[in-house]
């Protein structure tokens, strides 16, 4: 409308009153406010040019109004924008701290799983040990020494090396017991342990086959070689000058020792052992016999 005005001089001030308000009706319309309020204040300055004032101030305060209107618009439109941003924001740092907390909790849950499976494993392992153990001596216990024998006779299947089971039993055992007390008698139990783990190599075995018998178990040892080791045991025992309050206390040991050179049933080899021992106690007790798989007793 400015440009109709300025562009064409040649038209009236009426004629462009008149475009002007077939121009706002358009504008109207069309619903275009920012054009309505432009017209208003070309009308009010074409009233004006007409010295129609009365018309021109009405066009005028209509311009304001619209330009107000217009500014309001503008203004809230520019704080939806705001508002909008502020909620994306807030909305992104809620997702963000939710994640984490999740991220966190699951961290949390993990640890405390892998804990619990921790400690379960352990709790296992040592329920595993305390089934393999004899409680008073520490020694592997009769289960866990004839696992182990049998793993030796596998092994023997495959390298046809020899391995030795050795029994040993303290002599008189009860009259320590019977004279000193049953914490004696434990107490030696006790000591005698802690010299037969001392005195073998450290790939042999000894556990507690009984009250007071020891079971020895040689990996790759010939006949000679136990026979050798149950001496040196026996010596050992014999020297060791153990004390009990003081009193001193006089401990031997019969060993009776086999050999597994050939494929047999291991209760058969335990068994050679066993006889060699009580063929010791009968020969007079603190000394080693041997057998062989052929059943010959040796002295
Ligand atoms: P031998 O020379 O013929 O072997 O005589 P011994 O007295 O050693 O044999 P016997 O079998 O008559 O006695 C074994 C004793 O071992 C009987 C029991 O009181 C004792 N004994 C077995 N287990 C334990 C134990 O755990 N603690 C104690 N203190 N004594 C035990
Ligand atoms: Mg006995
Ligand atoms: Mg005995």
């Amino acid at each position: 409308m400015k440009e109709l005005a300025s562009c064409y001089p040649e038209l009236s001030v009426d004629e462009c009153i008149q475009y002007g308000n077939e121009a706002l009706e358009l504008s109207i319309q069309v619903n275009d406010i920012q054009s309505e309020s432009e017209i208003f204040l070309l009308l009010a300055k074409l009233y004006n040019q007409n010295k129609n004032h009365e018309r021109s101030s009405y066009f005028y305060s209509k311009f304001i109004t619209l330009k107000d209107s217009l500014f309001y618009l503008e203004f809230e439109h520019e704080q939806q924008q705001i508002r909008k941003q502020i909620f994306l924001r807030n909305s992104f740092m809620i997702a963000f701290l939710v994640l984490l907390n999740i991220a966190f909790f699951i961290y949390i849950r993990y640890r405390s799983q892998a804990k619990v499976h921790d400690k379960l494993e352990n709790t296992h392992e040592q329920l595993k040990e305390i089934a393999r153990t004899d409680p008073l001596t520490e020694l592997s216990n009769r289960r866990d020494i004839i696992e182990k024998i049998e793993y030796e006779q596998i092994r023997f299947e495959r390298n046809k090396n020899p391995f030795v089971i050795i029994i040993g039993d303290l002599d008189f055992f009860k009259s320590i017991n019977d004279r000193y007390g049953h914490d004696c008698g434990d107490y030696v139990l006790k000591k005698v342990a802690q010299i037969l783990r001392t005195t073998i190599r450290k790939q042999d075995i000894v556990s507690r086959w009984g009250g007071e018998e020891f079971l020895l178990l040689l990996p790759e040892t010939p006949l000679e070689g136990g026979k050798v080791a149950a001496e040196k045991v026996r010596k050992k025992i014999e020297n060791s000058n153990l004390k009990y309050n003081n009193d001193p206390l006089s401990i031997t040991i019969t060993l009776g020792v086999s050999v597994y050179d050939n494929v047999m049933e291991i209760d058969d080899c335990i068994k050679k052992a066993d006889q060699a021992l009580y063929r010791g106690k009968h020969k007079g007790r603190n000394c080693v016999v041997a057998v062989r798989p052929e059943d010959i007793i040796i002295g």
